[in-house]
């Protein structure tokens, strides 16, 4: 796109400050809000200006936003200057969509499937918050996207986070292998429409590099805490090495799993902290290294 033409696309949407509540009830005069896909509609004016400045926006940036609804944040992310796309999954919003921001680059689509684009650098959204989980995997997977502003249930950002000892839980700790994470400010349900029946929080999320043997850690967290109340050399033991895809060294899980001796192997997944985790997998990289050099 030339200079020109971004400047007039730029120009084109500083002309049209809708505000929340106008284009909620222009969306909602056609249909009803559908709950069964997350749709609560931000109407307040400040958290929708404070979910812009926590995204930083920079003229270079290319921003997907998952689910825009009415458009609230939509005119705001298109109002900075970077370049915005957009996945709704919902028809009759997309054809508002088409008819309040026509220059959008908008698909009508469920996000979860299909590759984003290669040139999405960061995500910024009120996400419909029954996508929570898949979509942080997805995120995950797609290295290209380097950091994210998200709106997501209050319960959930403090799982995400780890806040506390409580909070701990697969999601979070496989998070910590690839964000750093940070909670922002907490939003009320008054200032949605339709109020939901829960709190809410923007969360930031910045790309931070990966540990060496991110896969096995990966695979190692999400194992064990799917059985999070037994004894990690209990869970390791009866999966037979099977997740870890050994191969040929199949038959060593068994010795291993005996000669690990650490205080890790009889403790129970939420009792293990980062750095365990990733000691943890270098142990057993070690063994392996052992076995296949014997
Ligand atoms: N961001 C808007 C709307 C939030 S409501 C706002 O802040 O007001 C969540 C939106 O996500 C709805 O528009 C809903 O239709 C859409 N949505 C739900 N599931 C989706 C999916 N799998 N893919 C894309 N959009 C989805």
């Amino acid at each position: 796109m030339t200079k020109i033409s971004k400047t007039n696309e730029v120009l084109n949407t500083l002309l049209m400050p809708y505000l929340a509540r106008d284009l909620v009830d222009r969306l909602q005069s056609s249909q009803p809000p559908n709950k069964q896909l997350g749709q609560h509609f931000l109407i307040n004016e400040g958290v929708l200006d404070s979910i812009i400045a926590n995204a930083q926006l920079q003229i270079e940036d290319h921003i997907l936003e998952i689910g825009p609804g009415p458009g609230v944040l939509t005119q705001r992310l298109m109002q900075s200057g970077a370049t915005v796309s957009a996945i709704e999954i919902d028809a009759v919003i997309c054809d508002h969509l088409r008819r309040e921001f026509p220059t959008l680059n908008l698909t009508h689509r469920d996000a979860l499937i299909d590759d984003w684009s290669e040139e999405v650098n960061a995500i910024v959204a009120n996400i419909p918050y029954q996508i929570s989980s898949p979509l942080i995997e997805k995120m995950t997977h797609h290295y290209h996207v380097k950091r994210a502003v998200i709106m997501v249930q209050e319960e959930f950002a403090h799982r995400l986070n780890q806040t506390t000892y409580s909070d701990r839980c697969s999601l979070g700790m496989v998070a910590r292998l690839d964000w750093k994470i940070e909670l922002a400010q907490k939003v009320p349900p008054h200032f949605f429409s339709p109020q939901p029946k829960v709190q809410s929080r923007i969360v930031l999320l910045s790309r931070t590099p990966r540990p060496e043997h991110w896969k096995l850690i990966r695979e190692l967290i999400q194992h064990t805490y799917g059985q999070r109340r037994k004894k990690i050399r209990n869970t390791l033991r009866k999966s037979g090495g099977k997740f870890l895809n050994l191969g040929p060294w199949k038959h060593e899980w068994n010795n291993l799993v005996q000669s690990i001796e650490n205080k890790w192997m009889d403790a129970r997944p939420e009792e293990l902290e980062f750095d365990d985790w990733c000691d943890f997998a270098t142990r057993i990289i070690h063994h392996y290294h052992r076995c296949i050099d014997i």
